[in-house]
């Protein structure tokens, strides 16, 4: 930490907050390197995530909320008023690295390597990448389909499992397409928690490729059918308690949705692509829709108002001319 602070200073409160959260990490992650785990190390979500503000100027903001889930693993929440997107990082510590999924950290004095890998290419997901590309001991993975093959060794995309090994943890890495091409699950057996970015969050499950993202959902189950889960932990939040998205943009969040969902939230996800009319479907802890089509939806209705109006006046204006 010293040394590659002393080689590039940073005073970026984003990096120089999960140097600090890492560094703790780590000195915990050598005292209890050598246990192994069977059954999920418990850990608490009890956390009450920022929620932004209406009026983000007048009530300043830290830029990102820091909760220990359990001493090895951390969940940031960057503020609805940093950027309306909120999303949600996990830092998981091993013995021998550290992965961060979805945006990056910093190298340790005790040369404890991070990887930073992303759910999927999305811009929210990877902004922080170009912040940890240059420093030692840190792998940032690609953002490229085919670079994301490589590196995790996939031969029969979307299928196969891929293994991170962090030292006495391991996070199983699950293709799935559907949200964005790129798109990946990861399953940290030590946890049991699945790392579900915006494949599986409660809020909009914005849809790019319907096939693809059934068979995903499909293969997470059964993924997990023998394996303990505790939480499903996504990339966003954007549905209060009552299950009411925030309208899209929103800085403000007022009483949100808990960021867990459960198996029964999985499961019911091949099944709502049954009733997914390629527009939307509702089930109560989230929300399918296809943004694109939604929008050519909107421009053909509008285009066919506006026909519809040009022809009333048309006839009204003609009737005028006859009299
Ligand atoms: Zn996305
Ligand atoms: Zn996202």
């Amino acid at each position: 930490m010293n040394r590659l602070h002393g080689k590039r200073q940073t005073t970026n409160p984003f990096l120089l907050y999960l140097c600090a959260i890492w560094k703790m990490g780590v000195s915990m992650s050598l005292l209890s390197a050598t246990s192994a785990w069977s059954q999920p190390v418990p850990g608490s979500l009890d956390a009450h995530w920022n929620e932004g503000a209406q009026d983000c100027k007048a009530t300043p903001q830290p830029p990102l909320q820091v909760h220990a889930y359990d001493p090895q693993t951390f969940i940031l929440r960057q503020s609805p008023c940093a950027d309306f997107e909120a999303n949600f990082l996990y830092l998981l510590i091993g013995s021998d690295k550290a992965l961060l999924i979805d945006t990056g950290a910093i190298a340790d004095q005790k040369k404890l390597p991070l990887l930073v890998a992303h759910t999927h290419r999305h811009m929210d997901h990877r902004a922080g990448d170009p912040q940890f590309a240059s420093l030692p001991s840190v792998q940032v993975v690609p953002i490229d389909l085919e670079g994301v093959k490589a590196f995790y060794g996939f031969t029969d995309w979307p299928n196969g499992i891929a293994h991170l090994d962090l030292g006495g943890r391991t996070v199983d890495v699950i293709p799935t397409p559907g949200h964005n091409e790129t798109h990946l699950a990861f399953y940290d057996n030590r946890t049991g928690i699945l790392f579900s970015g915006d494949f599986l969050m409660p809020g909009r499950l914005l849809i790019d490729d319907a096939a693809a993202y059934r068979e995903s959902a499909q293969r997470v189950v059964d993924f997990l059918k023998t394996r303990p889960l505790s939480y499903i932990l996504g990339g966003h939040i954007e549905l209060n308690a009552a299950g009411h998205a925030y309208r899209f943009g929103s800085h403000y969040h007022p009483n949100e949705h808990g960021l867990e969902l459960a198996r029964e939230d999985l499961a019911a996800l091949p099944a709502a692509f049954e009733n997914f009319n390629g527009f939307y479907a509702r089930h109560p802890n989230y929300i399918l829709t296809n943004p694109i089509r939604n929008l050519v939806a909107l421009a053909i209705i509008a285009v066919a108002t506006l026909i519809f109006i040009v022809w009333g006046v048309w006839r009204l204006l003609r009737r005028r001319w006859r009299r």
